[in-house]
């Protein structure tokens, strides 16, 4: 049997110049952090993972050494322990999968279920941009092969979010999937906006509607889930959600109440891979979507890849991409390789072990930071 002997936690920050100017993010970001995690084991291998800064879990590591990487649903709860006390502690999650997948010499979209090693991606896009520059967007990832973008709100003016989507819609024609985030889910540290109530949210659905946009995403607060079940009454819209909530009783209850049509969490920031894989099938099963959140590094997309690809059907899966701002060079930047979907906007994911990825140490040196900073 091998033994976690080690666990080894850095920061880093790639200078963003030009900044990116995240559409949910009232401040430009001039840097871009990321957290990685190692775990050793007693054979020499190293476990990667990557998602949240991993704030306090310093204090917890010890409930991990000396232990057998391959007892996976013993760390997925210990973690959801440290979850309710710390922060969000899934890299730790997806670091023990990485590792168990070498240990094992097997991909995880197989340890996960096996179901498909490939699956499809939809673009989505980051930047508020003028109508004439969201048009060009449009054109050119429909002219890439991807089958649908997501485009989001949050402009001081709704007038001017809704005009963006009415021209892309008249611009692409119906052979572009478009969705539309509306971020009320939650907020930056800094960001004390209120959320829209389900009047405003409802006559936003409706004007979506209207240009045929396939979800709506983030219509409400997360914790509002009266005013969703209220508007999947009032609208015929899809209605998505979910990527940031926690703890698998509020995903029991928004199936319950019938909140979303689709399902959003991400692995690296939400019960882990061992959580959600679970979550996936039950999701399927009550008729609805799961595809999640992707929005990181490249580490959290190729993760969630996995997660996905091998459990579940789903349309497509969240594709970060909105260049120059957010490139696959700035996305997957801790990687020897960028993440790319082929003509067809289909990634086809690997028979190596684990996630399948190579850390570029060099980046990795040159960006090191003392600490995590996520502000
Ligand atoms: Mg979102």
């Amino acid at each position: 049997m091998s033994t976690i002997t080690r666990i080894e936690i850095t920061h880093h920050q790639l200078p963003l110049d030009p900044p990116f100017p995240a559409s949910w993010d009232p401040q430009p970001r001039t840097k871009f952090p990321a957290t990685i995690v190692r775990v050793h084991d007693s054979g020499g291998r190293v476990g990667i993972g990557s998602g949240d800064a991993m704030y306090g879990f310093a204090d917890y590591q010890r409930y991990f050494l000396g232990e057998d990487p391959l007892d996976l649903d013993r760390h997925a709860a210990v973690l959801s322990n440290i979850e309710f006390h710390a922060g969000r502690p899934w890299p730790m999650d997806i670091a023990l999968w990485d590792l168990v997948g070498k240990i094992r010499d097997e991909p995880i979209w197989k340890m996960v279920g096996g179901r498909s090693n490939r699956i499809q991606a939809y673009a989505s896009s980051g930047v508020h941009r003028p109508v004439a520059e969201m048009v060009d967007v449009a054109l050119r990832i429909k002219a890439l092969g991807f089958p649908a973008l997501k485009v989001r709100f949050g402009r001081p003016e709704l007038d001017d979010d809704l005009a963006v989507i009415s021209a892309v819609r008249d611009a692409v024609g119906d052979d572009l999937e478009l969705m539309v985030d509306c971020n009320q889910g939650w907020r930056m540290p800094w960001d004390t906006q209120r959320p829209w109530d389900v009047d405003k949210a409802t006559s936003v659905a409706q004007r979506l509607e209207a240009e045929r946009v396939y979800w709506m995403e983030e219509p409400l607060h997360r914790g509002d889930y009266a005013g969703m079940a209220e508007l999947r009454t009032r609208v015929s819209i899809s209605i998505a959600g979910g990527e940031m909530t926690r703890e698998p009783y509020e995903f029991r209850e928004l199936l319950a109440r019938n909140c979303f049509d689709v399902f959003q969490p991400d692995a690296v920031c939400t019960m882990g891979i061992s959580g959600l894989r679970h979550l996936a099938v039950e999701v399927e099963r009550a008729g609805k979507i799961f595809t999640p959140h992707t929005w990181g590094n490249g580490i959290g997309v190729m993760a969630n890849l996995h997660l996905t690809a091998g459990t579940v059907a789903t349309p497509f899966i969240e594709f970060p991409f909105d260049p120059p701002e957010w490139s696959t060079a700035r996305r997957d930047y801790v990687l020897s390789d960028t993440i790319e979907a082929d003509e067809d906007g289909w990634i086809t994911l690997s028979d190596r072990p684990g996630l399948g990825i190579e850390l570029d140490e060099t980046t990795l040196a040159r960006t090191l930071s003392g600490h995590a900073s996520f502000a």
